[in-house]
């Protein structure tokens, strides 16, 4: 079987958990978490990284701490992972989501649509929630001046994008905080685990002690708020910091492999790729994490559906894009801007194998099916 994007592991990793075992730190907490946020930070361009046991949790704290109270709408990406929207009921608030552009990330032009209508019904907007879908960070350049024009904070979901820049910056250096994961399919792994990113020194210490049951510092456990078991354990910090490390050649080896499927499928009609034109990339560069086409079967002759049938019949694995969160049952019924953009993309959208273990013989299984489709069209 040829996965999607597996976890890409090395003897390093392997190194990192032995030594941090062998160090005695395995109580969750220790040297490891401490030096892997400063990595994260340095990483990020951010002034501090609050390592957690998931993105999720990263959104949820991160919602917490910008104040986000229940009855607050908060206005976030309709195509996205269900995380990012969950994260949002937890804190009692109410997803209402904004459609997605061309490029498969949030709408500016619906974004202020949907802010202006929340402001016109009385609603207080807690926070914008934008996704950097598949490694392409968001348009900050239109996207944080319509927030800052409505006095709302930005919580950058990016979950997706470590290693990606935008207009020379990181990625997770935008907006007051954001959020990355480290689950198991994500750029870089510590099987399960993420990080909360600011520049606010007291909003990091919140995060830690709000991420260890808000424990007092008495000796006798005292506790005045209700807080969480959100701490990324020390072994797996160690785990992190050795992919970290090797987080610039997991990017470079992802973006051989959506050169090679460019290759094949950039200049046929009807295809199109998700991310940033390589003839375009510069200062605004993705990280590649998954590659994704658009397939219109008109032009094309054949339709994601019979190149993921194809995919699978090889035992290889490919994947629909995000169903638009507002085309979810558990979301029915919730607000949305929309004009239709997602759920297009949805129905002509698959993500290829894009993981940067994938070997040389194995993209060339994948890509030798993919022609075969592409030359019986
Ligand atoms: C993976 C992901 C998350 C959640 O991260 P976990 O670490 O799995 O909790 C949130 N948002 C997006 C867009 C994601 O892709």
């Amino acid at each position: 079987m040829i996965y999607l994007s597996p976890p890409d592991v090395t003897e390093a990793e392997e190194a990192a958990l032995v030594r941090a075992i062998r160090s005695g730190w395995v109580a969750p907490l220790g040297p490891e978490v401490t030096a892997f946020e400063a990595e994260v930070a340095a990483a990020t361009g951010r002034a501090h990284a609050v390592a957690l046991s998931s993105g999720t949790a990263a959104l949820h704290l991160g919602l917490l701490l910008l104040g986000v109270r229940p009855g607050d709408v908060v206005v976030c990406s309709s195509m996205t992972f269900a995380a990012t929207a969950n994260a949002i009921t937890y804190v009692g608030a109410e997803p209402w989501f904004v459609d997605a552009d061309a490029s498969a990330n949030l709408n500016p032009d619906l974004l202020r649509q949907a802010l202006a209508t929340a402001d016109a019904e009385g609603r207080r907007v807690g926070a914008v929630v934008p996704v950097d879908l598949f490694g392409h960070v968001v348009d900050h350049d239109r996207i944080d001046p319509i927030a800052a024009a409505a006095g709302v904070p930005l919580l950058c979901d990016a979950a997706e994008s470590l290693g990606a820049t935008y207009a020379g910056r990181p990625s997770g250096s935008f907006g007051e905080l954001a959020a990355l994961s480290f689950n198991g399919n994500k750029v870089i792994t510590t099987s399960g685990g993420g990080a909360l990113l600011t520049d606010d020194a007291a909003v990091a210490e919140r995060a830690r002690y709000l991420a260890t049951q808000a424990r007092q510092p008495a000796r006798h456990y005292e506790h005045t708020e209700v807080g969480y078991n959100y701490r990324l354990s020390n072994l797996l910090a160690a785990l992190g910091r050795a992919q970290l490390a090797r987080l610039d050649a997991m990017v470079a080896r992802r973006r051989e492999i959506r050169l090679r499927y460019r290759e094949l499928l950039g200049g046929l009609p009807g295809v199109r790729f998700l991310g940033q034109p390589e003839a375009e990339a510069g200062a605004t560069t993705d990280n590649y994490w998954l590659t994704s086409i658009l397939v219109e079967p008109d032009l094309a002759g054949f339709s994601s559906e019979q190149l993921g049938a194809a995919l699978t019949a090889a035992g290889i694995e490919s994947r629909p894009l995000w169903k638009p969160l507002h085309l979810q049952p558990v979301f029915a019924g919730a607000r949305a801007e929309l004009d239709g953009t997602g759920q297009w993309l949805f129905e002509h959208g698959l993500s290829l194998p894009s993981g940067s273990a994938l070997t040389d013989d194995q993209l060339d299984t994948v890509i030798g099916v993919l022609a075969k489709v592409v030359a019986s069209a």
